[in-house]
């Protein structure tokens, strides 16, 4: 009997560890760069093309390596960085796995130039899916260039499996960002499809967030620090007001690698407990360095996680820091939400000169019948009718078909700055303000974007909002729809964008706000592949311009709320699923009251 168990060859189990390692033209990037940074670089160039799918080429100046360390570098389990098992607990490097160009080597084509400072001539070698095709001298300065072509050129399955390059450049500017800020004392510079993206000159931590982010950033930075026997705390916490639903700025260092913690984010937004609003995260830029020994990082693939041996007391040490740096700079005062509702004007008096309500009469109104309301089709339709109602409003349609268009609910009243509440002859509705209008706008903006036909309204002034590289690259995708909203933007000097008109329903003070939030969710919209962009785009402002749970309205207000939420298309639930209103039926509370 033969036996069955083989040997994988190598090209294959570097495919397999490839699978771990490599999922995306960013896990290139995030590989290169740490190389580059280990190398003890001083200036380190990532260039990429298609976002990373065609190219991804990382140039150092850095210690480079010699003829055979050139060959060994893409074998598997080859590594300069550790010798024995205990060295892994005393991690210097970012790099240790020693599997990252092995694994970079058997799924794409790989040329790399390298230079040692001893050394007058640099090494070139090829390789292709693992083969070595070719290995010669030439002639370039110190340092390594390591240049991936055609990534997955071998493995359709993974290639195809690669989102668009908005999103996959997305990913790449979240890893260059982790090394970038990880490293102020190392010049970055990053050059996508020929364009100079960043440059971030040496400099202090503080400053280079802000040249990643944006001065803006500066004056919302909170510092944090702590230093204790277990681990020493610094960084910044961005001010509350900052805080965001969706994905934000959320960089946590440890020994100066980027980690993905859940347990110790959960500490961070403890600290800003009672700061802010419910499902909102706070930005932070921290970096927690730790005794090697106290921690085990080679627990992922990738090094994005890391096991401590005291979780608990750093929890501790990281919530206490923080809510103390925030007490100290007197964050609580300046809160948004925090100010007093009641000198706000209501939502659409706003940027309006009040109108005059348009008044209805109903010539067949005859004040000796017994008065019904008179809501639309649909919540009757709910009550489920009794006999005598249909024929009433059937009259009613007949007599007036004015009336169904804008039908007038007669006795309304707002409950808790949250519910409007709607009496019916046998039952109420208790509709979610938010919710409801959520729905008319999201309906509203929808239609807009799908027959281009959005009414813009001109500014007075031009409105100037200065994009990060990210958002600029979700602005070029979502151009066509903002302009069919009746969005009015130019774009200047390849950062800047000038809004001369919006749409009517965006209020001018909101603009700025909307159009970051479209900007920054988009990229989670493009990762969604179950919904259109224009779908996402039109949840986007329905959520940001819609009136809030806390918004007191006028009964004038109320009334065209409901008007206009019963003309919506669909009634049941918000566009984000939640639902809109329930029926309290007379008979429920009869029952409960008995
Ligand atoms: P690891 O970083 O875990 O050691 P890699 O596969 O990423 O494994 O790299 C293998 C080895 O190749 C490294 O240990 C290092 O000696 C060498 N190397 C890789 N990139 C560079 C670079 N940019 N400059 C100098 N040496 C490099
Ligand atoms: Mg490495």
């Amino acid at each position: 009997m033969t036996n069955k168990i083989k040997l994988l060859p190598d090209h294959v189990a570097n495919q397999i560890a490839a699978g771990e390692v490599i999922q995306r033209p960013a896990s290139v990037v995030k590989e290169l760069l740490e190389n580059a940074v280990d190398a003890g670089s001083e200036i380190i160039q990532l260039i990429i093309k298609d976002a990373g799918k065609t190219l991804v080429r990382v140039v150092d100046d850095g210690m480079g390596m010699n003829s055979i360390d050139i060959r060994l570098a893409f074998e598997r389990h080859a590594t300069s960085k550790i010798k024995v098992a205990e060295d892994l607990f005393a991690l210097q490097t970012k790099g240790f796995r020693g599997e990252a160009l092995a694994s970079i080597a058997a799924i794409a084509r790989v040329e790399t130039h390298t230079r040692t400072k001893d050394e007058e001539v640099s090494h070139h070698l090829k390789i292709e899916g693992s083969n070595v095709i070719e290995q010669t001298f030439s002639t370039q300065p110190k340092g390594t260039s390591i240049a991936v072509k055609s990534l997955f050129y071998n493995i359709p399955a993974r290639r195809n499996f690669l989102k668009s390059d908005t999103v996959e450049l997305r990913h790449i500017i979240d890893e260059f960002h982790r090394v970038a800020l990880a490293h102020p004392g190392i010049n970055f510079l990053f050059f996508n499809n020929g364009n100079e993206i960043f440059d971030l000159p040496v400099t202090s931590f503080r400053k280079r967030i802000v040249n990643v982010f944006g001065t803006k950033l500066d004056s919302l930075l909170v510092p944090v620090e702590e230093s204790t026997s277990l681990a020493k705390l610094e960084g910044f916490v961005l001010k509350p007001s900052q805080s965001k639903k969706t994905r934000g700025q959320h960089f946590f260092f440890v020994n100066n690698r980027f980690i993905k913690s859940s347990f110790l984010h959960h500490a961070i937004i403890k600290a800003f407990e009672g700061l802010l609003k419910p499902g909102y995260h706070p930005g932070y830029f921290l970096f927690l360095n730790i005794d090697t020994k106290r921690i085990d990082i080679n627990i992922h693939p990738t090094k994005t996680e890391v096991k401590f041996d005291d979780e608990q007391s750093l929890y501790a040490i990281l919530r206490s820091a923080i809510k103390h740096s925030l007490g100290i700079f007197q964050i609580v005062p300046t809160l948004d939400f925090l100010q007093n509702q009641a000198i706000e004007l209501p939502y659409n008096y706003k940027d309006k000169t009040p109108s005059t309500p348009p008044i209805e009469v109903d010539s067949s109104f005859n004040p000796f019948k017994n008065v019904k309301s008179k809501v639309p089709l649909n919540i009757l339709k709910l009550e489920g009718l009794h006999s005598d109602e249909k024929t009433e409003y059937t009259h009613d349609l007949k007599s007036s078909k004015q009336l169904i268009e804008t039908p007038q609910i007669t006795r309304v009243f707002q409950l808790f700055s949250k519910y409007i509440v709607c009496p019916l002859k046998t039952s109420m509705l208790l509709i979610d303000q938010h919710r409801a209008h959520q729905r008319i706008l999201y309906e509203r903006f929808l239609s807009a974007i799908t027959s281009k036909k959005g009414i813009s309204q001109q500014l007075l002034f031009p409105i100037f909002i200065t994009l990060n590289p990210q958002q600029l690259e979700q602005f070029k995708e979502t151009e066509d729809i903002l302009d069919s909203l009746g969005f009015q933007i130019k774009l200047k000097d390849h950062k800047t964008l000038e809004v001369i008109g919006a749409p009517e329903l965006c209020p001018s003070h909101k603009i700025e706000n909307v159009i970051e939030s479209i900007l920054s969710e988009s990229d989670q919209i493009s990762d969604n592949q179950h919904f259109s962009y224009a779908d996402q785009v039109a949840k986007s402002l329905a959520k940001s311009l819609s009136i809030k749970t806390g918004d007191s309205l006028l009964i004038i207000e109320q009334q065209r709320l409901l008007d206009d939420f019963f003309g919506c298309k669909e009634t049941t639930v918000s566009p984000f699923n939640k639902k809109i209103f329930i029926t309290l039926e007379k008979s429920e509370i009869d029952q409960k009251l008995s």
